[in-house]
Order: structure tokens, then sequence, then C-alpha cells
């Protein structure tokens, strides 16, 4: 009996180069998320920065105007209330001046644009100096009256008047815009990046189904077809393999039981093969058993099942068949083989074989007993002489 026929060692296993591309793919996917993670992360962070900053230099226009409302109120008449309410709006404007400015002061300008920077610091604007003067004189005309005499009190209620109604307002008014223009362009930029990162995953992906994943089906794909092969074909002979022939024979067996056909089992064995086998060697044995092989391929239909059932054993198995039939074939099989001449050394090595025929009874069960009955007839023909066919009972 042939029990080495896989050749495994030709087939290569993909799993470990799976395992490979698969980590390396992942691996790849992983680092792009992580990158857009961090990046979302930190747009997130300056948004909510960029909205905060949006907001608080909004805040500095409305208490420009209600400082100067105020404090005007508190001259007229003597409110403390209105007193407090203009104090608390400069000291506001203060403090969110100081949180405005102190990204400039931290990232040393690196943060803020040429165009914050004029409006800031340079005229026409100048609206850092303008804030903390228009501050100082509210709070100087609030917390120090009695040092002002009526005609700078006058100047300087004009002052205020003239500062929040326009320039100033108009300054703070121009910040405004410019933090609401560079929020806008953030935003943009952010799109563009977004765009590039989602163009980015998609090449990825792309790059990863052509490069990776395709070879690796393609592996896998051929593995499969291998192990499919190895599974099914006698890897000396070429023909199907014992457990081939026995998933088709049993299939086989129920198409012709539902159908009322014949059926025909052969089986044959070479004579005497030990001979070829001690005499001539292995490699040898092994040429007879593709020429029988080849022989019985060459004489049966496509639609019978022919394959190697052991070491140097046959069998066919022949639909709508009768045992008349399948014997002029077997006969047409035993005489070619006795017509072969293999040369080896001058000598011409001449073989044969015996054949047993059996076919389909209406008390069979199973494939299994035409089978052994081909066998029985096999021993038969053994026992008769060899080199010849012989048909059960
Ligand atoms: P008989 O006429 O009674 O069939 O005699 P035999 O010598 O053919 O019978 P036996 O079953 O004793 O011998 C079969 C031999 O086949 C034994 C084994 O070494 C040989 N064999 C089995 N498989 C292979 C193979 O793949 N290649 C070769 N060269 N020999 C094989
Ligand atoms: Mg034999
Ligand atoms: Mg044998």
């Amino acid at each position: 009996m042939n029990t080495k026929q896989t050749k495994g060692i030709e087939i290569e296993n993909p799993s470990k180069y799976m395992t490979l591309t698969y980590a390396v793919s992942l691996t790849i996917i992983a680092l792009l998320s992580g990158a857009v993670h961090l990046m979302l992360d930190q747009v997130i962070e300056q948004q909510s920065q960029t909205g905060k900053i949006v907001n608080i230099s909004g805040q500095q226009r409305m208490l420009s105007q209600r400082a100067g409302l105020f404090v005007l109120h508190h001259l007229q008449t003597g409110s403390h209330d209105s007193k407090l309410v203009a104090l608390d709006a400069v000291d506001k404007m203060l403090i969110n001046q100081n949180f405005l400015l102190q990204r400039h002061k931290e990232n040393q300008h690196a943060d803020f644009s040429a165009e914050l920077n004029a409006l800031y610091f340079n005229p026409p604007d100048n609206v850092q100096q303008n804030v903390i003067k228009f501050a100082d004189t509210i709070k100087g005309i609030l917390t120090s009256p009695n040092e002002l005499n009526a005609a700078n009190l006058d100047k300087q209620k004009q002052y205020v008047v003239d500062v929040a109604k326009t320039s100033l307002l108009e300054s703070l008014h121009s910040v405004v815009e410019q933090y609401e223009k560079e929020s806008l362009e953030k935003v943009d930029e952010l799109r563009f990046a977004q765009n590039v990162v989602f163009w980015i995953i998609i090449f990825t992906i792309l790059i990863e189904a052509i490069f990776i994943f395709r070879p690796m089906v393609a592996k896998v794909t051929l593995f499969a077809s291998k192990l499919q092969r190895e599974a099914n074909y006698d890897a000396l002979s070429g023909i199907f393999n014992r457990r081939a022939f026995n998933l088709q024979s049993a299939q086989q067996f129920n198409v012709s039981r539902e159908n009322d056909q014949p059926l025909s089992v052969l089986m044959c064995d070479v004579d005497f093969f030990k001979n070829v086998n001690d005499t001539y060697g292995h490699s040898t044995g092994d040429e007879v058993i593709k020429r029988v092989a080849q022989v019985m391929l060459e004489n049966t239909r496509n639609s019978d099942v022919v394959a190697r059932y052991g070491g140097e054993e046959f069998i066919a198995l022949l639909p709508r068949t009768s045992k008349h039939e399948a014997s002029i074939v077997a006969e047409k099989i035993r005489r070619s083989i006795e017509g072969i001449e293999i040369n080896i050394d001058n000598h011409q090595l001449r073989f044969t074989i015996s054949v047993g025929i059996s076919d389909l009874k209406p008390s069979d069960t199973d494939i299994a007993n035409v089978i052994l009955r081909a066998d029985e007839a096999l021993y038969n023909a053994k026992e008769s002489g060899r080199n010849q066919v012989i048909l059960s009972a």
C-alpha cells in the first residue's frame, strides 16, 4: 500500500507570510489612524482656543461701551452702582487684554499674525496702548475726581466719549474681524488637511489591496489548489488516489441506483511486481506503475473513474457499463500492457496484469460490496495463473 503520496515539502504553507503581511498592513493602518487621532486632537484644542479668543475680543467692544456709558452716568448722577459697573468693566477689559496678548508673549509672536501685531502695536489702531489709556483715564476719573479741575474733567469726559464712540470701538472691531478671518482661514487649512489625510488613507488601502492582499489571496488560492490536488491525486501516476475514488464511486453508486443503470468495477494488479522491484530496482517499478495508469486512462472514457488503489493495484469504475462490456475494456487493457516493452540495459522488460470484474447487483447496499466482488475475482485471476481477466459471479 502506498501511504506516502503527499509530497508535503513542495507545498509552502502561506500562513507565516500571511501573518507577516497582515501585521505590516495593520501596522500601517494603525500608524495612520494614530496620526489622524493626534491631528484631530490638536485641531480640537486649537479650535476651542480660537473660539475663546474670538469671544473675548468681542467682549472688549461691549466692555468699552459699558465703561464709557456708566462712567458718564456716574458723573451725571453720582450713582455709586454706575461707578462700580464702570470700574468692573475696565478691570475686565484689562484682564481680557492680558489674556489676548498672552499668546503674543508666550510664543514670541509665533502664533500671532503680522496683521494682529500691527493692530495691537502700530498706529493708527495701537489697540494695546489705547485700551490701557482708556482704562487708565476712566479709573482716574472714578478714583480720584478731586485731583481734576473742571476743565480737565470735561476734557477727559470728552476723550472717553470720543474714544468709546469711534476710534477704540472701530479698532476693537477690526481686531475681532481679524480674529474671525484667521479662524476661518484655519478652518480652510484644516479642511485641506482633512482631505489630504482622507486621500492618504484611501491610497494606502489601495496600495495594500494591490501589493499585500492581492498576492496574499493568490498565494492562498494556489495553496488551496495544491492541497486539493495533493488530496485527490496520486503523486507518482498522476491519476486519482484511493480517497478520491471512494468519494466519486459512492456518488456514482447512488446515480446508477437511482437511474437503474448498470455499473461495473475493474480491479487490476501487476503480476509478480515484487520481482520487477527486486530485479530492476524501485525506479523501474515506478515506471511500470506509471505505464499501467497511462494504459488504463487511454482505454477508458472520461466519465469512468480510474484510480491507483494501492501499491501496484488499480481500480476503474465504469458507469452505464455491463459486466460483459467491462470485460471487453479489461481485455483491451490486459493486452495493451502485455505488449509494453521497457528497455533496460539492452534488455526488454515485459510484464502483465490480472483483472477482476464485478457489476452492480440489486442486493448491493454500498459500492464496497461491488469492489469486494471485483477483488475476489482478481484473486481468482491470480490463482488461475495470472495475466487474465476473470468476471465475478
Ligand atoms: P502478485 O502477482 O501476486 O500480485 O505478486 P506481486 O509481487 O505483484 O505482489 P505483492 O503485493 O507481494 O507486491 C507488491 C509490491 O509493490 C510490494 C511493494 O514493495 C511494491 N510497491 C508498492 N508501492 C510501490 C511503489 O510506489 N513503487 C514501487 N516501485 N513499488 C511499490
Ligand atoms: Mg501484484
Ligand atoms: Mg498487489
